[in-house]
């Protein structure tokens, strides 16, 4: 099963549209269930009590009274985000030094993430950081953190609700973080930040990503999980962060 889910998200990376694959093991809790239809109806009372549709609390606002770092993130530990947090063992939030002019934003945690509370800490993670550290980018230059907070079930894309409910936190994230410069690893990230989509012909061009009245330069490379499986492009990546390189040195 582990390698068909594998294959499957390798499908789902690179742009296949791929259906929703149930999650095999709910971790963190339980959400309350319908009525089932297997149970015998003599037990159902009479009218039937409906379980409304689980809704998630509208994230703005909350978003936007966090007036610290340390407050957006327990509001986003706090947040219920339905089936999407109820799979995940925990929110993952920020990793790396949140003064540096650098913020990296990556699609989604992995497994390894979801088990850490840190994002991008498995093998795309680890070669994250090599290739930050090829351009002399240490844990200090960097803040990294993605654009949705809880594994996906499966270890899918988030999908396009998913990344809706998720906007205000990152949003707000970017705005009290404060970097110079973003890294949008991949296309999930560049599409939901920029609204622009197709990462191989838009890897390398400086985009701008609009939060209130500021607008900062924001450069989408491939992600690392899909230079994993595509090493031939690593000289693609390698001329991107040559170009984050040269923009980095004109702030200092
Ligand atoms: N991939 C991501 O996009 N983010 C992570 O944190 C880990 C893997």
């Amino acid at each position: 099963e582990s390698s068909l889910r594998s294959l499957l998200d390798w499908y789902a990376r690179v742009g296949v549209d791929m259906p929703e694959i149930p999650p095999s093991r709910p971790v963190r809790r339980a959400r309350p269930k319908a009525a089932s239809k297997s149970v015998p109806t003599s037990s159902i009372p009479k009218p039937a009590a409906k379980t409304p549709e689980f809704t998630a609390a509208d994230p703005a606002p909350i978003a936007a009274g966090c007036k610290t770092l340390a407050e957006l993130k327990a509001a986003i530990e706090a947040f219920d985000a339905g089936a999407l947090s109820d799979s995940a063992r925990q929110a993952v939030f920020a990793r790396g030094n949140p003064a540096a002019n650098l913020m990296v934003i990556g699609e989604a945690p992995g497994r390894d993430e979801d088990q850490a509370a840190q994002p991008f800490v498995g093998r795309s993670g680890q070669l994250l950081d090599r290739m930050l550290g090829a351009i002399g980018l240490g844990e200090d230059d960097i803040y990294i953190s993605n654009v949705c907070f809880w594994r996906p079930p499966n270890n899918r894309k988030p999908d396009a609700s998913e990344v809706e409910l998720c906007r205000p936190f990152i949003l707000r994230h970017i705005e009290l973080a404060q970097p110079k410069v973003l890294v949008l690893a991949g296309g999930t990230s560049m599409q939901a930040l920029t609204g622009v989509s197709g990462i191989m012909k838009n890897r390398g061009q400086w985009q701008t990503v609009s939060i209130g009245d500021s607008a900062l330069p924001a450069l989408p490379l491939y992600h690392p999980a899909f230079l994993l499986r595509q090493p031939a492009l690593k000289a693609e990546a390698w001329q991107d962060l040559l170009t984050l390189r040269e923009r980095l040195a004109d702030l200092s």
